[in-house]
């Protein structure tokens, strides 16, 4: 049986359900996380479309697409972030916070190029993300 992760927003009344484990797990340095979440740096799990249901409280969620790319989802009470919807991709980042049970595991830091606080912890630094989803792939030092 697949591992299934509960997580709920800042005030609990909407809820996640995510199953197996995350495609990958990281950092994104880049000012639209930045400036959305008020932090320096966000921790992401990056999911199968399908793998990530709302189990509670749909009608509150709220959404923000100013990219295009990048449908981001919060909570309308409290205002706590839960993900970020990348529908083109059949992906969802889902943020590391809302998913407490999943250990987290980072392997890759994303769009390094625009950091505000550089991590000298080993792992490759993209300089925006990977060629695969159509990032140019490019390593940059720490
Ligand atoms: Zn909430
Ligand atoms: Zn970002």
């Amino acid at each position: 049986m697949a591992d299934t992760h509960t997580g709920t927003c800042f005030c609990g009344a909407l809820e996640i359900e995510a199953t197996g484990t995350p495609l990958e797990m990281g950092y994104c340095h880049c000012n639209s996380c930045r400036s959305y979440s008020g932090a320096p740096v966000m921790a992401f799990t990056l999911w199968k479309a399908e793998s990530v249901r709302v189990t509670r409280g749909a009608e509150l969620i709220g959404r923000f697409n100013k990219t295009g790319i990048s449908d981001r989802q919060h909570c309308t009470k409290c205002g706590g972030h839960l993900m970020t919807d990348h529908p083109t991709f059949g992906l969802v980042d889902v943020c590391a916070s809302a998913l407490p049970s999943v250990a987290f595991k980072p392997s890759v830091h994303l769009h390094y190029a625009e950091t505000v606080l550089p991590i000298r912890d080993g792992l490759p630094k993209l300089k925006d993300f990977p060629a695969e989803v159509g990032g140019s792939g490019e390593l940059i030092p720490e």
